[in-house]
């Protein structure tokens, strides 16, 4: 491990300047330390970025609900209003890990957290995500990896928020240079689409400080998942569904799956298939037909096709109330 410098910033402005020289952003350091331990990251400079004015608080508005950047993964899973408001992201805060990990697990750092595919994991291995020209996962092992992803890399994104966040219409405000720009969910991953070394759309001197969730009135959501383990394990699919009921039919429903691509996956002719109908099973069905149309099941990964049409069944049924 390579020595590096410790600073606190104390504005966002500040934390931007400081990253430049070869640092890194740190909240949790839950998985930024993992990868410095594993010789993954040799940052120069880690800016802690935990004491910065107004991360750490959760506003609930009339219209949306806005997250810090440092909200504990523990403290969204249980805050009252949260959990009343936006189900969905409130349960998937809540299967993050262990109660260890979401006591110090931030928002910022749950959506910004890097690839989890073993092969970029082990410190010997030069695969595409690092610079190299091979994905290992490519005719190797590659059970957890992605249905879908339009570059060489076959890892997904994993982050249980991104996949609520997408479904919720959220955004993110960011601290680009000495502006804030705001990005939706969909534009926060779009570089993990098509780039194989990006892990999400930010650059490294880009801090995310809070993210803005639309709330309407009789919004409903609902996160389930499937892991091998109940606790401190990855999903090995996930789903929300995020929308209204208006007389027994669903309006304006967003459904997104979480780790069958670099991006948490939504798919337009999915969400309208949806529009008006009921949320019954078979209605279900159709809209995981057309969300899973062009999924590429490779050798070890057909299995999650059927665990994701089982699991938009789930969401969009729950829904129901
Ligand atoms: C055993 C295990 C099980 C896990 N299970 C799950 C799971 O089921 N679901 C899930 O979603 N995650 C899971 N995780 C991952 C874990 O949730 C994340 O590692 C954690 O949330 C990261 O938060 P952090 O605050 O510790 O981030 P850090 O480690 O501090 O940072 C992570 C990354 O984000 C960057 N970063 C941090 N804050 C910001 C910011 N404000 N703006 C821009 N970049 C930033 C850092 O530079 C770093 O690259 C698991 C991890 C482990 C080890």
């Amino acid at each position: 491990m390579n020595a590096f410098s410790y600073v606190t910033a104390q504005t966002a402005g500040s934390a931007v300047e400081l990253v430049r020289e070869r640092g890194r952003f740190l909240a949790g350091g839950m998985d930024l330390l993992g990868e410095i331990k594993d010789g993954l990251a040799e940052p120069a400079v880690l800016v802690n970025v935990k004491a910065l004015p107004g991360t750490r608080e959760i506003v609930v508005a009339k219209d949306k609900v806005v997250i810090g950047a440092n909200v504990t993964l523990a403290t969204l899973a249980e805050h009252a209003e949260a959990k009343k408001l936006l189900p969905a992201l409130a349960q998937a805060a809540d299967a993050v890990g262990s109660p260890q990990m979401r006591n110090v697990g931030t928002v910022g750092g749950n959506l910004a957290q890097h690839s989890r595919c073993w092969y970029y994991r082990q410190r010997d291995v030069r695969c595409v995500k690092k610079g190299g020209s091979r994905c290992f996962a490519r005719g190797g092992e590659n059970k957890y990896h992605s249905l879908f992803t339009k570059n060489m890399c076959l890892s997904p994104c994993v982050s249980n928020l991104a996949v609520a966040l997408s479904a919720l219409d959220a955004a993110v405000v960011v601290q680009r240079g000495a502006k804030t720009v705001t990005l939706a969910i969909a534009q926060l991953y779009e570089r993990a689409w098509s780039e194989p070394k990006a892990h999400h759309s930010l650059a490294a001197d880009e801090l995310i400080l809070r993210v803005e969730v639309p709330v309407a009135a009789g919004a409903r959501s609902a996160y389930v998942r499937i892991a091998e383990k109940n606790e401190f394990d990855w999903a090995l699919v996930s789903c929300v569904a995020a929308g209204r009921i208006e007389g027994g039919k669903l309006r304006g429903v967003r459904v997104a799956l979480g780790s069958v691509a670099p991006i948490p996956w939504q798919v337009k002719e999915a969400n309208a298939a949806l529009e008006g109908r009921e949320p019954t099973a078979e209605n279900a069905a159709k809209a995981a037909e057309r969300l899973l149309k062009d999924a590429e099941p490779r050798e070890q990964i057909g299995y999650k096709i059927p665990i994701a049409q089982a699991l938009v069944k789930r969401a969009v049924t729950a829904l129901a109330g």
